[in-house]
């Protein structure tokens, strides 16, 4: 029983516009015919909400999230399935995961059954583009702004949630290419006491600038320190690290531990259960640069990788700093990432079995 108004599109695509737009889809710049809409105000708590069409909002310029940023945002996958349905990938940690966020800037929380109330109504509707091809979903885009007219800075007393949805292809466009990646010895993303733990857009704005400079420096993404002694690896962009020491039966898979300026990825949790499933010996610890630097010079790591919801797993093949630049191994991706990625993205497709209840089937 869904609380949600639906209203349906009146100008769906037809099967031949969808399946040439599904050819190809790219990351993040084609849209969905459809998305959730629920809004919030103080002393009414959150209203029935709808599913609709997809189109633009109308906000007020005063809208406080333009001005103070109190915005948080998610993303998570609907997968086609190999049976021809379609599975959400751990909606539930999105959703509680979606209220640490919010708590964290002041925004009321979303009761989780209404987040997947919004994940189920959207997939079934725009169901048919989910797209067929491997590593290739329906991606999910939940989000919280603040929505009231005020410019006094205090938490609004108004709040639109959204959900919306992109059929994504590779994220990366070289797909499982390894990447080069730039440690950011200038800018930090995420200081104890702030909101590194939070899924909140002003983390990414401000990472901005940093990303640039790693494009600049020739490298595909931003390797993150703490913000303090700027000795500790956090993460590489939006995705969460780990590193391979020792290999075959006596590899170690070790992750930054979550120290509340880290992001707390729902597949960087997936990868520590499936290495734990392998068998593989894991640790969260702390990771310095050192240790990165004097492991890959005594080849003892063996490989080096980030995960995150949009490209899965992604190896890293090369490591550049202002002082220094290394190589991982061969710098081709190793078997461990291999194994991981293909275990997740069995699951998620609905190949291996799910022994950890992970896939929520919508249709
Ligand atoms: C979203 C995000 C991740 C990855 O989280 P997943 O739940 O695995 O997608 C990692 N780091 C940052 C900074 C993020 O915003």
């Amino acid at each position: 029983m869904t609380t949600l108004s639906v209203r349906l599109t009146d100008s769906p695509a037809d099967d031949a516009t969808r399946a040439a737009l599904l050819a190809d889809p790219g990351f993040g710049t084609l849209f969905g015919e459809h998305m959730v809409r629920i809004d919030y105000r103080e002393g009414e708590g959150w209203g029935p909400g709808s599913l609709e069409p997809y189109a633009s909002l109308s906000l007020s310029p005063a809208a406080m999230v333009f001005h103070y940023a109190q915005a948080v945002f998610e993303g998570l996958k609907a997968y086609r399935l190999a049976d021809g349905g379609v599975g959400v990938f751990r909606p539930d940690a999105n959703a509680a995961r979606l209220n640490r966020s919010a708590a964290r800037l002041a925004i009321p929380a979303l009761p989780p059954e209404r987040f997947l109330e919004a994940i189920d109504a959207l997939v079934t509707a725009d169901a048919a583009w989910v797209p067929n091809g491997e590593g290739q979903s329906l991606y999910l885009r939940p989000l919280v702004i603040a929505t009231e007219p005020a410019l006094v800075v205090r938490p609004s007393r108004e709040y639109t949630f959204l959900l919306f949805d992109s059929p994504s292809g590779a994220y990366f466009a070289r797909g499982v290419k390894p990447v080069t990646v730039w440690v950011s010895e200038d800018y930090a993303r995420a200081a104890p006491g702030g909101t590194g733990f939070a899924k909140a857009a002003g983390n990414y704005a401000a990472s901005l600038v940093a990303q640039r400079q790693a494009q600049e420096a020739g490298c595909d993404q931003v390797v993150w320190l703490d913000a303090i002694e700027r000795t500790t690896v956090e993460e590489m962009g939006g995705m969460n690290l780990f590193f391979v020491l020792g290999e075959g039966a006596d590899a170690t898979l070790v992750t930054p531990e979550l120290t509340g300026t880290l992001l707390p990825g729902v597949t960087r949790d997936s990868v520590l259960t499936l290495a734990r499933d392998r068998g593989l010996r894991v640790e969260e610890r702390r990771v310095t640069m050192d240790e990165w630097r004097a492991t890959n010079a005594d080849l003892s790591m063996t490989e080096a990788f980030a995960c995150g919801t949009a490209a899965v797993i992604t190896p890293i093949g090369h490591v550049r700093t202002r002082s220094d630049e290394f190589r991982i191994a061969d710098g081709e991706p190793g078997p461990v990432a291999t194994a991981l990625r293909a275990d997740l993205l069995g699951i998620q497709h609905g190949r291996l079995p799910d022994r950890h209840g992970w896939v929520r089937r919508v249709v």
